[in-house]
């Protein structure tokens, strides 16, 4: 049987939860499926999405949510429902270089926004979302769900799931990650680099508090970022490094004392470690991020290293962008399929995601040579930064905007 709707999302990550949350009032006919099962209910208990318990009851996976992302969930009614002692504010970032004797400090010394940003649990966030989607009861979310293949007709796409199902949309948008099938599959071209890099990540007790400072050194391994999380004591960490299999198999003591010196006991011992779990990093840019009735969003149209956690808040404003457009094309009696109209969505967010991939490729590239002339120009140009107010300020209104 052949189910119709006007706005058919494959993919409930952060970003397509997003979507469908911020479409709830459109009038638009819209369904989002998953290839997931649905998640478990994130307790106090938390599970990883992938079902390891964690000694902490932190899950894993976090987001630092920069203000306009926080400004977007809390407008789509997901963020209050998050519980605030499970979420941690931070108004000051330390970033130094391990190999050198430079830093930048951001927050309260210079002139910019008090809250550089909340860092919370990507399934709390999830579970959030689902919740806001089920007390509109208005859009259609299932799981289990997996496309396999579209087919192209004059008034949008065919969709097949490999269950058989078939469902008919004039929109059909890809927030189904990195290896997005939805890309694939209506033939949109990416620019790809492979970073050769992974990034660990798990949750730490230090001995010193982290007093709601963001930190990162960028080490000779790989940047290495300690985000402080609800409980003083506890962080998350991305440590990105080349290879990771060393990492991975070491004892946990060891571990703690490889990080306690890495990040030059900044917060004293790292007293222990939850489970480790490793992601492959990667930078991919879609050539273009729509065409006749297919747009994509999130990661399926732009992936960037995680060093400035950025990757989900640009997938929110791309989720926030869309939703406008198609509000918009909904009070003119347009299709949501219609290409003009997504060429605005594309105009209204290409640029800025390029600008950031650009921003995180040199970042990642100065920071992992390591000869003495990019040395001392990486020294150098970190002090110049630090010592710039209005640069900082800068820096710190592009990271918090979206
Ligand atoms: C270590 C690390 C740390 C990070 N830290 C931050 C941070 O602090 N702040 C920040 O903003 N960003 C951060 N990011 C980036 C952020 O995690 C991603 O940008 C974000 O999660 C992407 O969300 P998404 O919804 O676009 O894609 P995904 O989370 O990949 O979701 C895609 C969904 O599509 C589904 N899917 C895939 N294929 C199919 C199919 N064929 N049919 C149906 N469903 C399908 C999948 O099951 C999945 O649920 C980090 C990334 C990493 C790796």
């Amino acid at each position: 049987m052949k189910e119709e709707t006007d706005v058919l999302i494959v993919g409930a990550g952060l970003v397509g939860l997003s979507l469908a949350a911020a479409l709830t009032s459109s009038k638009l006919k819209v369904t989002l499926l998953d290839a997931r099962a649905e998640p478990v209910s994130a307790g106090i208990e938390a599970k990883s999405s992938n079902g390891y318990t964690l000694k902490s009851g932190i899950a894993a996976r976090v987001s630092a949510v920069n203000p306009g992302s926080k400004k977007f969930l809390t407008r789509i009614g997901a963020w209050g429902r998050i519980a605030p002692a499970r979420i941690s504010t931070f108004k000051k970032m330390h970033v130094w270089d391990g190999r050198g004797t430079s830093h930048i400090e951001f927050g309260d010394t210079d002139n910019s926004a008090s809250v550089l940003g909340d860092i919370a649990e990507n399934q709390l966030i999830e579970t959030a979302l689902i919740e806001t989607l089920a007390a509109t009861g208005n859009i259609r979310l299932e799981w289990q769900a997996k496309l396999s293949e579209v087919i192209r007709h004059e008034a949008g796409y065919g969709v097949q799931l490999d269950d058989g199902r078939y469902f008919n949309c004039s929109l059909l948008v890809g927030a189904d990650g990195g290896n997005s099938r939805v890309r694939e599959l209506c033939s949109i071209r990416t620019i790809d680099w492979s970073y050769d890099q992974v990034a660990l990540v798990t949750t730490v007790e230090t001995e010193l508090g982290h007093e709601s400072v963001a930190r990162q050194c960028f080490t000779k391994d790989g940047p290495l970022a300690f985000l402080p999380l609800a409980d003083e004591h506890l962080c998350s960490i991305v440590w990105s490094v080349q290879d990771a299999t060393d990492l991975m198999a070491i004892a946990d003591k060891d571990f703690c004392e490889l990080l306690t010196r890495s990040f030059e006991n900044r917060l004293g011992i790292v007293r222990s470690t939850d489970k480790r779990f490793t992601f492959p990093l990667a930078q991919q840019h879609a050539l273009q991020y729509v065409d006749s009735h297919v747009a994509l969003i999130g990661d399926a149209a732009h992936t960037i290293h995680p060093l400035a956690g950025q990757g989900a808040n640009l997938g929110f404003a791309d989720a926030r962008t869309l939703a406008q457009v198609l509000a918009g094309a909904r009070l003119e009696g347009r299709s949501p399929g219609d290409l003009k109209l997504l060429k605005q969505y594309q105009h209204r967010r290409r640029a800025e995601n390029i600008v950031m991939g650009s921003v995180m490729e040199a970042f990642k590239q100065i920071y992992s040579a390591d000869n003495p002339g990019i040395n001392w120009l990486r020294n150098t140009s970190m002090r110049f930064v630090n010592n710039n107010d209005l640069l900082k300020s800068l820096i710190t209104r592009l990271a918090a905007a979206g």
